[in-house]
């Protein structure tokens, strides 16, 4: 049975992109406006010789912050349940919001290890600029990466790979 790795995090942070980076196949939808609804998909992806199952628990948001956020929680819970870790994703050029600290305060009391990727850092150097400020989420290192691009998923992974 592979282990399953669960992507949790608020609307158009760009799970859907980096769950398409991780699979290395354009199956996950991405949208540029957050209210696309779509059934949780478990992708395979590969790091190494390690095989795990990728899943994308962006299924349902709103665009009222105190909707979607319980919202999120549920998905995240149901996915949470069967994973092995999880990678907990925030938008690096937004930076640190209410809601991502209310994720992570949640997240913190799960027993499931999550990793914490600030995407959307492109730059290498602004990265570590754009990360440094989420280490107060309280989710230990925040790994710089891009989805778009896949600067930075290397070091994510394997860090991941040690928790499956
Ligand atoms: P989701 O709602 O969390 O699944 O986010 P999506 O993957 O659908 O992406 C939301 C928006 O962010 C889209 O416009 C993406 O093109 C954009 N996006 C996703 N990943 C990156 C990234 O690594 N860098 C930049 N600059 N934009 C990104
Ligand atoms: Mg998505």
């Amino acid at each position: 049975k592979l282990p399953i790795v669960a992507i949790i995090g608020r609307p158009n942070v760009g799970k859907s992109t980096l769950v398409n980076r991780l699979a290395g196949q354009q199956s996950a939808i991405v949208h540029d406006e957050p209210g696309v609804t779509r059934d949780r998909t478990y992708l395979p992806a590969y790091w190494g010789d390690r095989e795990y199952l990728v899943v994308d628990t962006g299924g349902l948001v709103f665009n009222d912050e105190t909707e979607f956020l319980p919202l999120i929680r549920q998905q995240a819970s149901l996915a949470l349940k069967e994973a092995s870790a999880a990678i907990f994703v925030v938008d690096g050029q937004l930076g640190l919001t209410s809601a991502d600290e209310e994720i992570a305060e949640w997240l913190r009391q799960q027993t499931v290890p999550v990793l914490l990727a600030v995407n959307k850092c492109e730059s290498p150097e602004q990265g570590l600029v754009q990360a440094a400020e989420f280490w107060q989420l309280g989710l230990g290192e925040p790994f710089a990466v891009s989805g778009i691009h896949g600067n930075g998923t290397g070091e994510l992974l394997d860090e991941l790979i040690n928790h499956l």
